[in-house]
């Protein structure tokens, strides 16, 4: 009969209506911005820099290796890499980006970024009000705006970042494993005989 899906539809919208009034999950709108509905786990945003540790300089996971900024479609992502090296959290020297820069006006949040990162140090937010009144550098987001903590990824995208600390966590131990393992470098031995003769130096001094 034509018009079936009209009236099964309206039947549908009834429903939901009047049952909004005894339950509150047929409520699909929220009053905004005081109330706001739980954003499912995989929505995403714009990309932000993880750092591990209290300090976000230190801690930068980035060692500005310039592989997402070459992978941006858009061409949004802007690095600078540091000419001499830092102790990142774990006290191991790295290359550091200078300048880290995400102009999320072009961004189109594709996450190619996070991807192709070699070292979990680029991930996606899910902050979303970011509306600002200038039309040009206010969206340029600056290293120091970009870096968030491991904490802040744990708490955003719980499931993620369990794999990625798991994933660390694994590396990091068979680095250690692996360094243990490693023979012990040979001592020098101070040459004895015809070679000892040839280098006085070398000969043990005596009394
Ligand atoms: S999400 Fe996509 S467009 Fe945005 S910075 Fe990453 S690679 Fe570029
Ligand atoms: S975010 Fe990752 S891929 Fe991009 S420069 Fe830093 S370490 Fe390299």
């Amino acid at each position: 009969m034509i018009g079936t899906g009209i009236l099964k539809g309206m039947a549908v919208t009834a429903r939901n209506f009047l049952g909004s009034y005894f339950d509150r999950q047929r409520l699909i709108t929220v009053q905004y911005p005081e109330e706001r509905s739980p954003l499912p786990e995989n929505y995403r945003n714009f990309p932000f820099l993880v750092y591990d540790g209290d300090d976000p300089r230190a801690g930068l996971r980035c060692v500005a290796c310039k592989i997402c900024e070459k992978e941006c479609p858009p061409q949004c992502i802007y690095i600078v890499k540091s000419e001499d090296k830092k102790p990142d959290y774990m006290g191991k020297p790295q290359f550091y980006p200078k300048i880290f820069d995400i102009d999320i006006s072009v961004c189109m949040s594709c996450q190619i970024c996070v991807e192709v990162c070699p070292f979990e140090a680029i991930k996606m937010d899910k902050e979303f009000e970011l509306s600002r009144r200038e039309r040009f550098d206010a969206l340029l987001m600056r290293r120091d705006d970009l870096a968030k903590s491991n904490e802040y990824y744990r708490r955003i995208s719980p499931s993620d970042a369990a794999q990625v600390d798991a994933k660390l966590t694994a590396a990091a131990e068979a680095a250690a494993k692996k360094k243990a393992a490693a023979p012990a470098p040979a001592k020098s031995v101070a040459p004895v005989g015809p070679a000892a003769a040839k280098d006085p130096a070398s000969a043990p001094a005596s009394s």
